[in-house]
C-alpha cells in the first residue's frame, strides 16, 4: 500500500539542540537498488533534525532536505536506477540530497527512527507515469519553498555603473570538477578577486549573486541583478567539456541558435543542472510580456555585442590565450535579462591540463581580472556616448 506519497516529518527540537549541526555518518548510510524495481535509502545521523522527502519530475528525482545537517562527502551507490547523486547547501542552514532516477518512482515509506542518533529510512517503488506525476505535482508547502525573492545583494563601491558578477554554480551544484578543483570554488574566488580590481578603479560599483558556497537558481541570479539595479551582468564559469580539445577563454552571449554543438551542449547542461539541483521555478510569461521582452532584447543586443567585443580585445591585449572561437553564442538561461547587457565568460576549461594550471595560478587570474576591467572600462565609455543618460 502506498500510504505515504509525500512524507514530511518535522522534529522540533529545543533551540539549543537545533543550533548544533548534525553529521551524516557514511558508515551507517547506504543507498541500495534493491529487489524488484525498489530503491532503499538509509542515512545515519548524529542527531535528529527536521527533514522531508519528496519526488520531483523532469527529470524524475528524489529530493531530501535537512535542517542543520552536514552531509559531508557524496555517498556511493548509484547504478541502474539512480543515475546520479548530488548534495550540498541549498540555502543557509539547509542541505539537500538529490538522487536522479532513471525512471519514475514514488515514495512508499519515509521515516526517521530516533534513539542513539537518528536513522532516516526512505523506500521508493516503481510507479507508472500517472502515479508519479500526481506525487511530483504536489505543491511545495510554503515553509519549505525556496525564497522567491532573496535578500538584496550587498553593493560595494561608489562608481556610476553597477557591475553584477555571477560566480557560476554553488552549493549542491558543484559545476565541473577536475584535478580536485571544483568550478564553483574557482568561480567564487575569481569573482572576489575581480571585485577588488574593479573597485580600485572608482568607475564601478560591484555586487555578487552569491558571496558563499550556496545554491542560487539561475532565475534568482537575474532577480538579484535587477533588484540591485545592475547596469551589466557578467557570469563567470570554467567548465569541462567531454569532446574536442577545448582550451582558452571564451566569451558567450545569448542566442536562440548556438554557435556550434559544443556551445549548445554547454548551455543545456547548465540549465539542466539548475533544474536538477533546485526546484524549477518555471517563469511563464504571457504573450504580451514576451513581446515587451523581445523589444527590450532587441535594444540590448547591440550593447551586449559591443561588450563582448570590448572584452575580447582586452583579454587578447593582456596576452591571454583565447579559444579558437573566442566569441560564441548559446541559449544560456542566465543571459536572458532583456534589459541588461549580459555575457558569460568561460575563463578556461577545467578539462584541459594547460587551462587547469592557469586557473590555479593567482598571477594568471590577476591578469584576467585586469583584462575584464579594461574591457568593461572601454565598453562603458563607448556605451555612455552612444546611449546618453546611462551615467546619471
Ligand atoms: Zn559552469
Amino acid at each position: 500500500m502506498r500510504v505515504i506519497l509525500w512524507a514530511m516529518l518535522c522534529t522540533f527540537l529545543a533551540v539549543t539542540a537545533q543550533a548544533q549541526v548534525a553529521q551524516l555518518d557514511p558508515d551507517a548510510s547506504r543507498i541500495r537498488e534493491g529487489w524488484i524495481g525498489g530503491i532503499e535509502v538509509t542515512l545515519g545521523l548524529s542527531q535528529p533534525v527536521p527533514w522531508r522527502a519528496r519526488v520531483l519530475a523532469d527529470p524524475p528525482r528524489l529530493v531530501l532536505d535537512f535542517r542543520n545537517l552536514d552531509l559531508g562527502k557524496v555517498l556511493p551507490g548509484h547504478g541502474r536506477r539512480i543515475t546520479s547523486i548530488r548534495q550540498g547547501t541549498v540555502r543557509p542552514g539547509w542541505s539537500r540530497m538529490v538522487l536522479t532516477l532513471a525512471r519514475p518512482h514514488i515514495i512508499s515509506s519515509a521515516e526517521m527512527r530516533t534513539g542513539d542518533g537518528a536513522t532516516v529510512h526512505v523506500v521508493l517503488e516503481g510507479a507508472d507515469e500517472a502515479e508519479f506525476a500526481a506525487a511530483a505535482a504536489r505543491p511545495e508547502p510554503p515553509e519549505w519553498a525556496l525564497p522567491a525573492v532573496p535578500p538584496a545583494p550587498e553593493v560595494s563601491g561608489e562608481g556610476p555603473l553597477l557591475v553584477m558578477l555571477d560566480p557560476g554554480h554553488g552549493g549542491l551544484d558543484p559545476g565541473a570538477e577536475h584535478g580536485g578543483l571544483h568550478e564553483k570554488v574557482l568561480t567564487l574566488a575569481f569573482a572576489n578577486e575581480l571585485r577588488q580590481v574593479l573597485l580600485r578603479d572608482g568607475t564601478f560599483r560591484v555586487a555578487l549573486t552569491r558571496e558563499d558556497d550556496r545554491f542560487v537558481p539561475l532565475e534568482t541570479r537575474l532577480t538579484l541583478a535587477r533588484q540591485a539595479g545592475a547596469g551589466v551582468f557578467i557570469s563567470i564559469h570554467a567548465d569541462a567539456v567531454a569532446e574536442g580539445e577545448a582550451t582558452g577563454t571564451t566569451i558567450y552571449t545569448l542566442s536562440d541558435e548556438a554557435t556550434d554543438r559544443a556551445a549548445r551542449v554547454l548551455a543545456e547542461w547548465h540549465d539542466r543542472e539548475d533544474i536538477i539541483a533546485g526546484v524549477d521555478l518555471g517563469g511563464q510569461d504571457d504573450s504580451i510580456a514576451r513581446v515587451l521582452m523581445d523589444m527590450a532584447r532587441a535594444e540590448t543586443k547591440p550593447r551586449t555585442d559591443r561588450l563582448a567585443a570590448a572584452l575580447e580585445v582586452a583579454v587578447k591585449s593582456h596576452r591571454i590565450v583565447m579559444h579558437r572561437h573566442p566569441r560564441q553564442a548559446a541559449d544560456f538561461a542566465v543571459l536572458k535579462a532583456p534589459d541588461m547587457p549580459s555575457v558569460l565568460i568561460e575563463l578556461g576549461f577545467l578539462s584541459s591540463q594547460g587551462d587547469l594550471a592557469k586557473l590555479r595560478d593567482p598571477a594568471w587570474r590577476a591578469r584576467m581580472a585586469l583584462a575584464v576591467r579594461d574591457g568593461l572600462l572601454a565598453w562603458a565609455a563607448k556605451d555612455a556616448v552612444i546611449r546618453p543618460g546611462l551615467r546619471r
